[in-house]
């Protein structure tokens, strides 16, 4: 890299999934500034952890040589030693050599933190690609706590991963558990403008943050209770005759009948003895009589149906009489039991709030609907997700103008390695069997299973951990359980630009440059069309400060050592990238001669799914090629086919969980100034969140003899930890919310390093059990636990 000593040069900042297009400001070959690049699609703005982004890179904290350990694990101090980076390549590779011949490559787990979060942006699809290769199934990637809703549950009922909203069109917006102010600045920009062009908005949080101040209504909902707000809400809808009747027969598998002896769709393998188990039946009034549905073609082998929504239909099949009833008649039974008087109760919302809610959607004719991590970190949040999306379903809005749109994308090749793991090895992903439809499917276990695999070989040994960069002990719950893992854990490798608590286990250290050190590229910043159409490969602007490397590099080095060159193309960044670009038609040469990258103008196509491919409807990429309303393949996998709603279970009311002991409940937010558990050591970030808080009402103080900004400790079934308390006046004063990931010094303020647990700790996780987990996609609780708050005495 050769860049000049004086420079201004354009990127993103790919501290997190925003990647807010930037200017970065070099002077005598230091970078001394960050600023917005307005002529980006997501660089109107940078937050102030993209500003803050010289105090990250050149914080004396910063690991900048590879280390090994010479202090037996759980010593406080690993006494690390500087070694050269080949001694570092060359121990992991025989290990990960060893350990495979040993026990096969499933024994080695991979860690891998958020690129959402993060900034694994740039070399997560390389790291999945090395972990593939390699052969493991397994990869803590927290997707149970901060995806898998979004990007594998809604695809359940829609075939696709949430889309983007297209805002620009939308006429009333919900945004659903997401705090984009917080998490995605590039989003919450769209969000604002839309609302300032006339847009209704409504935020449904337990807190009012962000947008939510903003916004036309907001829902201070109980946490945890959003399912049975959606079912409500779908109640309304159907009661009132005020849904997409149309696009419900036509496009969802509402029609489908369903038998009343084993929930099953009644097909013409049912009723005759050369029918198809892919052959559905509906009823049509019309005619009076059924209809078939062909779904390996998606079309119903009739015309002119007037689908049944309801009522009860008797067949004679050669297994006796069957009677059935439509998929949606079902579900509107499932739905009439959550009326707004009851769901008031339970959601802690006023009727007045959720009948006006389902007017907004009611009157809306361009509805656009955001849900995220908010929804995901409870027992039902897989359900909840479910809920919502079949919600959405009945609006009709799903990828037309001002909708939920499927934008067109680059076109780019995959290199993340789908392909290079075979099944049988995938399928040993730990926890595959006890929940073969969530994360685990791809590979992405929880935490939990890591432990379990390391301290009981449960279901078989995991002999290694290959961490880039994620602090388990402080972003995943049951921390104790985590720091005995990590202690009796036979071979481990931190990589990340920082220690934390959890590299203080490693064998051996690996040091990571900053974005701003190294070369990136990104096909797609998703928040519109515009965005979705740029192709911007960033190059570094500062040479990797002392031998910290990027992800990518490190990859590459693994792979050439252990033989994987040729999958690796060779080990050549430059061609990797080559490759992955190589559909858009695009030349690499071109993006580094144009670094504000170049943008394919793509437009959008609106409702594909009524799209004709080869004569036939593209329809939706599901079992049925059908919306799916009513879930065959949950119901085949043990769960409900409908969404059920089930009450949190660690939550007031839980069996076994005492109110009188832990009367409050106890949900958690990000806060805006630090990603994840880092930047507490920036100073300038610090100083706007000196120690960690916890927010509650202040009636709830007052009870029990609380000032604002007392210490005070939150006591929970597993554990303690001490914040100081910020009261707001618009939290429910049932509820309390705590922030995750303190534990980073910040020696400008006099801010001490934090205790993983313990009295002094302010770590969330460790308070947190893994007692009860959603059984679909195995997310855990963080966001609707209980506790109590006590002052302390301490200052
Ligand atoms: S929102 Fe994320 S990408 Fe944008 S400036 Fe902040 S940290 Fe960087």
């Amino acid at each position: 890299m050769e860049n000049k000593l004086n420079d201004q040069i354009q990127g993103f900042c790919a501290l997190c999934w925003s990647r807010c297009g930037c200017i970065s400001e070099i002077k005598d070959g230091i970078l001394i500034s960050v600023k917005p690049d307005p002529s980006h699609p997501t660089g109107s703005a940078l937050c102030a952890k993209g500003k803050a982004a010289p105090e990250k890179i050149y914080n004396k904290d910063r690991i900048l040589y590879p280390m090994k350990r010479s202090r037996p694990k759980g010593d406080k101090d690993p006494g690390w030693i500087r070694i050269s980076w080949d001694e570092a390549l060359d121990t992991i590779v025989t290990h990960l050599n060893t350990i495979a011949e040993e026990s096969g490559a499933e024994s080695v787990s991979f860690g891998i933190t958020t690129p959402a979060g993060t900034s694994m942006n740039d070399g997560y699809a390389w790291v999945e690609r090395f972990r593939r290769v390699f052969g493991s199934p397994n990869a803590a990637i927290a997707m149970e706590l901060c995806g898998f809703s979004r990007d594998m549950v809604f695809p359940y009922t829609f075939g696709v991963p949430l889309p983007m909203p297209e805002h620009k069109n939308s006429d009333c917006i919900i945004l659903w558990g997401h705090n984009p102010s917080t998490t995605w600045l590039a989003h919450a920009k769209r969000v604002a403008d839309a609302k300032a062009r006339g847009a209704k908005l409504v935020v449904i949080d337990p807190r009012r943050v962000g947008l939510a101040v903003k916004a036309d209504s907001w829902l201070r909902i109980k946490p945890g209770t959003d399912g049975a707000l959606a079912l409500c809400l779908a109640n309304i809808l159907i009661q009132q005759k005020q849904f997409d009747m149309d696009f419900v027969r036509q496009w969802t598998n509402g029609p489908f009948l369903v038998r009343e002896d084993n929930g099953r769709f009644l097909t013409t393998q049912d009723l005759y003895s050369d029918g198809s188990s892919r052959e559905f039946v509906a009823w049509d009034l019309e005619n009076n009589k059924h209809v078939v549905y062909d779904s390996q073609q998606g079309i119903y082998l009739a015309n002119d149906i007037n689908f049944s929504l309801s009522g009860r239909y008797t067949f004679n099949s050669h297994n006796g009489q069957l009677v059935c009833s439509p998929a949606f008649s079902l579900y509107a039974d499932l739905c009439a039991e959550y009326s707004p008087k009851y769901v008031a109760q339970l959601t802690q919302l006023k009727e007045s709030e959720i009948i006006n809610l389902s007017e907004m959607i009611r009157n809306s004719k361009a509805l656009s609907i955001y849900m995220w991590a908010g929804l995901e970190m409870h027992t039902n949040a897989s359900q909840t997700n479910r809920a919502i999306a079949i919600l959405y379903s009945l609006t009709g809005h799903f990828d037309n103008p001002g909708g939920n749109v499927i934008l067109e994308t680059t076109k780019t090749n995959d290199i993340s390695g789908g392909n290079e793991i075979s099944l049988t090895q995938k399928r040993k992903a730990l926890g595959y069997l006890d929940r073969p439809l969530g994360p685990e499917q791809e590979g992405w276990i929880n935490s939990d299973s890591l432990y379990n695999g390391i301290l009981h070989s449960s279901p078989y040994p995991i002999r290694a951990l290959i961490n880039f960069g994620k602090n388990f002990l402080f972003s995943h719950a049951d921390t104790g359980t985590g720091e005995e893992a990590f202690k009796s854990l036979e071979f481990m490798v931190h990589i990340d630009m920082f220690g934390n608590p959890t590299s203080s286990y490693a064998d051996i250290f690996l040091p990571v440059c900053s974005p701003w050190e190294r070369e990136g590229i990104s096909t797609d910043f998703v928040v519109d069309q515009e965005a979705s159409g740029l192709v911007q490969f960033r190059k570094s602007v500062l040479s990797p400060l002392g031998e910290s490397r990027s992800d990518i590099w490190i990859v590459l080095e693994l792979a050439k050592r252990l033989g994987f060159s040729e999958k690796f193309w060779g080990g050549n960044f430059e061609q990797g990238i080559q490759h992955f670009i190589e559909p858009s038609g695009i030349e690499l040469k071109d993006l580094k001669e144009n670094p504000r990258g170049i943008n394919l103008n793509l437009s959008t196509r609106y409702r594909k799914y009524a799209e004709s491919v080869h004569g036939l409807p593209r329809g939706f990429d599901t079992h049925t090629k059908k919306v799916e309303i009513y879930s065959e393949l949950f119901l085949k996998h043990g769960y409900s086919p409908l969404p059920k709603y089930i009450e949190p279970m660690v939550s007031i009311g839980t069996p076994n969980i005492s109110k009188k002991t832990y009367p409050l409940i106890l949900t958690s937010g990000k806060s805006p100034h630090f990603l994840q558990s880092q930047n507490r050591g920036e100073e300038s970030l610090r100083r706007m969140e000196l120690d960690p808080l916890v927010e509650l009402h202040p009636s709830t103080a007052e009870l029990r003899g609380i000032q604002e900004n007392d210490w005070i400790c939150i006591e929970t079934p597993h554990g303690k930890l001490r914040a100081r308390a910020k009261f707001s006046d618009y939290l429910d004063p049932n509820v309390v919310s705590a922030t995750h990931g303190w534990w980073q010094r910040c020696e400008a303020l006099d801010r001490d390093e934090l205790p993983v647990r313990g009295e002094i700790s302010a770590n969330l996780n460790s308070a947190i059990g893994c007692d009860f987990v959603d059984p679909l996609g195995g997310s855990v609780p963080h966001k609707s636990y209980v506790c109590e708050v006590l002052k302390l005495d301490s200052k």
